[in-house]
């Protein structure tokens, strides 16, 4: 039926123009500040990529990550996303914030490349990128999917001091037995379970207790999509560390999120 042609023509038209969209500069980075619960300050920023395409306008991630993914062209779009962020980072550093955190996605076809930790430590000793100011995002599902063929990638990083972040939390298939086993630094519990709070009592009971259990196992935890200042008071009070979401901030381009900072006043070394 012509819907369906039509979605199927859009979905054509996206492919072609994805590939040419990377030499022609169209894509750019956004990054969405990530806050201390106890004091409200700037901890960090994830970054998030965003598709400015002459043809279709400015695009969301959700529109063309699964489609870069199918066609590998994210393994390239995903090492361009990360010299952005690092340069980002060279920035904040320069511009004395030398102890904010920097959180890049990685998709899983990234991971799966055999010299995915080489290439990354070369950029990032290029850009004399410190790992303390570095989290690499993986999604749980992800992990799961391919925990045998990243994990010799993950490891490596990890090695180097490279942090890791369990993104989309609650939302995979991973047991909480297998937890304890990942390698991981940081625990990125899924929006669905922050907007949980404060509706059925049971529910907010289980988000609490992943921010108990997480906590327990030395991650650091961090909730994601936080929009009430009912969702923030009840995470601040489960200790969950970092809070990010649109009550504080949306993702900005690069030069709000330096003034984001300013403003923020958190001392610059
Ligand atoms: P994600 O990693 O879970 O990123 C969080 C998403 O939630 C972002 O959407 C962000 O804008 C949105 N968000 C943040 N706070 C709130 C809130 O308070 N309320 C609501 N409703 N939404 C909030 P975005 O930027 O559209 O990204 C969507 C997804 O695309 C990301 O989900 C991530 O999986 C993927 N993505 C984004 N950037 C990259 C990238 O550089 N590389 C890869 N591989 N994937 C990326
Ligand atoms: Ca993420
Ligand atoms: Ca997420």
């Amino acid at each position: 039926n012509e819907r369906m042609n039509n979605e199927l023509l859009e979905r054509l038209e996206l492919i072609n123009t994805l590939k040419p969209a990377l030499s022609r500069g169209e894509f750019l980075l956004y990054y969405q500040p990530q806050y201390w619960s106890k004091d409200k300050k700037i901890m960090g920023f994830e970054a998030l990529v965003r598709w400015k395409s002459e043809r279709f306008g400015m695009l969301p991630p959700v529109k063309f990550i699964p489609l870069a993914e199918e066609s590998k062209l994210i393994v390239s779009l995903g090492y361009w996303i990360m010299e952005e962020a690092f340069k980002f980072i060279q920035k904040l550093c320069q511009q004395g914030y030398a102890s904010l955190l920097v959180s890049v996605n990685i998709s899983v076809v990234q991971l799966i490349q055999k010299d995915f930790a080489g290439t990354v430590l070369k950029m990032m000793e290029a850009y004399n990128i410190s790992p303390q100011n570095l989290e690499f995002e993986i999604t749980e599902s992800a992990m799961m999917e391919s925990m045998d063929s990243v994990l010799d990638n993950i490891v490596l990083l990890r090695n180097k001091g490279v942090r890791f972040a369990l993104d989309d939390f609650g939302t995979g298939f991973s047991s909480l037995n297998y937890l304890t086993r990942l390698p991981i630094n940081t625990l990125k519990i899924d929006k669905s379970f922050v907007d949980n709070i404060g509706k059925e009592k049971s529910e907010s009971i289980i988000t609490g207790s992943i921010v108990e259990i997480g906590r327990k196992l030395g991650l650091s935890i961090v909730a994601e999509g936080v929009e009430t200042d009912e969702q923030f008071n009840y995470l601040a009070k489960k200790h969950c560390d970092r809070i990010q979401g649109f009550l504080f901030s949306r993702p900005v381009p690069e030069n709000q999120a330096l003034r984001l900072i300013e403003q923020d006043d958190i001392a610059s070394a």
